[in-house]
């Protein structure tokens, strides 16, 4: 009888040192974006019917068919209120307005985006171009292309089209 008691004492000891030494750690997703200085970022996933039902004409046009609105057309060219852009897609946050310069193109632009892992790159060779194409990193949305001949301090210029985005002011009027 005492010979099983501790036979069982030494299991359960076992038992209670393996499971505790290889213990899973628990992954800390907060912790580990500030490590790498990435989020993972939650995809959206629509069908073209789906899309069709939350946007406009032209927004499912440029947003999802890749077009291009007319240079200085669109609403948010010529605009320069104090707040920051959402995708009018999915509402992912893209652009600050203080990130937002007058550069005379015709196409709202930005030197940078709002945060570097809301934006996507493409390589775009279409219409005998090489471009660098910028998405959506939420819904895969087209919003526009991304140019090496902005302002410093990051010389960027992100030419984005006013249908793909959604202002948001900061300032209570
Ligand atoms: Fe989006």
């Amino acid at each position: 009888m005492i010979l099983k008691a501790i036979t069982i004492s030494i299991t359960l000891i076992t038992v209670i040192i393996f499971t505790s030494s290889h213990r899973v750690p628990k992954v800390n997703i907060k912790t580990d974006s500030i490590k790498t200085g990435r989020k993972r970022m939650e995809k959206i996933k629509k069908t073209n019917k789906e899309w069709r039902k939350i946007l406009t004409e032209t927004q499912f046009k440029v947003l999802r068919e890749k077009a291009t609105e007319h240079p200085f057309t669109g609403k948010y060219d010529n605009f320069f209120e104090e707040g920051y852009y959402v995708c009018a897609a999915c509402g992912n946050k893209l652009f600050e307005s203080n990130a937002k310069f007058n550069s005379g193109c015709g196409w709202p632009s930005f030197n940078s985006p709002m945060f570097e892992q809301n934006v996507e790159f493409r390589k775009d060779a279409s219409f005998g171009m090489t471009r660098t194409e910028v998405l959506c990193a939420k819904c895969g949305g087209h919003l526009g292309h991304v140019f090496n001949d902005g302002p410093p301090p990051t010389h960027k210029r992100y030419c984005i089209n006013s249908a793909a985005l959604e202002f948001i002011p900061t300032k209570l009027r």
